[in-house]
C-alpha cells in the first residue's frame, strides 16, 4: 500500500534525546544527567502540583474542548483576544495543524537550513515542496528566504524559529519586521519562540497587530519546564485560528495539561528564577569551553553548541558515562553537540566528564 505521497517517505521518523530510562537500562548506570532534549532542569512550579492534584478526581471526564481558563489566563498575559489562541499538544501540534490547514500538495514551505527538523516534516507530509534555504553564520537568511519564496510563487508558509534550535540564534525585531513586511499577504508566516523565555528582550508579538498573516507559536515545554505534559499554544488572526480550530482534534489538551499550564503560566517568578539560571550557567559553560578549547555558538536559548572533532564518539563516550547530549548529525552538523544548560551541578559533571574524555583521547 503506497502512502498519500511519495514525499512522506522521504520523512526520516523524528529524533528524541535518549530517554534517561533507555539509558539506565543499556549501559546499568545510574545517575544519569541528562541535557539533551531542552527541558528545564529546575522543574516546573509548585504549583503545578497542586493544580494536578485537584484534577485527579476528575479523570474520567473529558476536559474542556475550548481550554477556556487556560486561555483566559493566556489572553490576559499576552493582551490577546481568547479568539486569537489556539492550544496544541505541545507546540509540535500546531506546527503540524498550522501544515494540514493551510499548507496543500501543490504548494512549497520555506524554512531555513539548521532549522528545527519539524518544519521541513510538515511540509513534506502534506505532499508539499519543502523549500530549505542554505543558513548564514548557522541563522537564518533572512534576505536568501525571501529571495527563495518570491523564486516559488506557490510558497504558502514560511517557518521562522527565533532563537533557533538547533544553533540558538536570534534575529532582529526589525530585520523580522521588512522580512514580512515584504512577503504577499498569501504566505502565512509562522514565527516559533519555543524558547522564548531565555531571550525576554526579543519582543516580536506587535508583528501580530502588524500583519494578519503572522502566527506565534510557544510552548510549555521549555522554560516552564512542562515537556511531559504537552501543551503549546499559538496567537494568531481570528481568520488563522478559526481554521485551526478546525483541524483541532477534539480535546488535543488533556485535563491534567491545562490545568498544570494555568498553574505555571500564573508563577511568572518561576520563570525569572530559570531564566537567572540559565543565564549564569550558559555564562559558566561557554567559560569553560574556552578553556577546552571548544569552538562553540553564542546561544540565545537555554542550549549551545559546542564544536567537537569525531563529535560521535564523544557523544557515545558520554553516554558511557551517563552524560546524555545531543548529536546533530540529523541537521547535517556532524561536527557538532549541543548541549542543554543545566544546573550548576549537571553543568559540572559534564565538564569534567567531557574534560575526562577529551584528555584521555589524546
Ligand atoms: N519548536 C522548537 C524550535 C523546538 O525546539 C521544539 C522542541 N524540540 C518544539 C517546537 C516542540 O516542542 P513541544 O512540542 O514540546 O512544544
Amino acid at each position: 500500500v503506497s502512502p498519500a505521497f511519495d514525499s512522506i517517505l522521504d520523512v526520516a521518523p523524528y529524533q528524541t534525546g535518549k530517554p534517561i530510562e533507555e539509558l539506565t537500562r543499556e549501559y546499568e548506570v545510574q545517575d544519569v544527567v541528562k541535557l539533551a532534549s531542552n527541558e528545564s532542569p529546575m522543574g516546573c512550579s509548585p504549583y503545578v502540583t497542586l493544580a494536578i492534584t485537584e484534577q485527579l478526581g476528575q479523570l474520567s471526564r473529558y476536559p474542556d474542548n475550548d481550554g477556556y481558563e487556560l486561555k483566559q489566563v493566556l489572553a490576559d498575559f499576552t493582551q490577546m483576544p481568547i479568539t486569537a489562541i489556539t492550544l496544541g499538544n505541545g507546540s509540535n501540534d500546531l506546527l503540524s495543524m498550522l501544515a494540514r490547514g493551510f499548507v496543500s500538495a501543490q504548494d512549497a514551505v520555506v524554512y531555513s537550513q539548521y532549522a528545527f527538523v519539524m518544519y521541513g516534516m510538515v511540509a513534506k507530509l502534506q505532499g508539499a515542496a519543502a523549500i530549505e534555504v542554505p543558513a548564514q553564520r548557522f541563522g537564518h537568511d533572512l534576505p536568501a528566504m525571501l529571495a527563495a519564496v518570491k523564486a516559488n510563487a506557490n510558497t504558502k508558509m514560511v517557518f521562522i524559529a527565533n532563537p533557533n534550535n538547533p544553533t540558538g540564534t536570534l534575529l532582529t525585531h526589525q530585520a523580522l519586521f521588512d522580512f514580512v513586511s515584504a512577503l504577499p499577504s498569501s504566505v502565512l508566516v509562522v514565527l516559533d519562540e519555543a524558547y522564548i523565555e531565555y531571550s525576554p528582550e526579543s519582543n516580536n508579538s506587535s508583528l501580530l497587530d502588524d500583519f494578519d498573516n503572522v502566527v506565534i507559536v510557544r510552548t510549555f515545554s521549555k522554560a516552564y519546564g512542562l515537556a511531559g505534559l504537552r501543551v503549546g499554544y499559538a496567537l494568531s488572526s481570528d481568520a488563522v485560528a478559526t481554521v485551526l480550530n478546525r483541524v483541532r482534534q477534539p480535546f488535543n489538551v488533556n485535563r491534567l495539561a491545562l490545568a498544570a499550564a494555568r498553574a505555571a503560566l500564573l508563577d511568572q517568578d518561576f520563570i525569572k528564577r530559570a531564566y537567572q539560571n540559565n543565564k549564569e550557567q550558559m555564562r559558566w559553560l561557554e567559560k569553560q569551553f574556552d578553556a577546552l578549547g571548544l569552538a562553540f555558538v553564542r546561544s540565545s536559548s537555554n542550549f549551545i553548541m559546542v564544536e567537537i572533532t569525531d563529535a560521535l564518539a564523544i557523544y557515545h563516550a558520554l553516554l558511557e558515562q551517563g552524560v546524555i547530549v545531543r548529536p546533530l548529525v540529523s541537521y547535517g552538523l556532524a561536527g557538532w553537540l549541543r548541549v542543554t544548560v543545566g544546573l550548576p551541578e549537571d553543568n559540572l559533571r559534564l565538564i569534567d566528564t567531557l574534560s575526562y574524555i577529551l584528555n584521555n583521547d589524546s
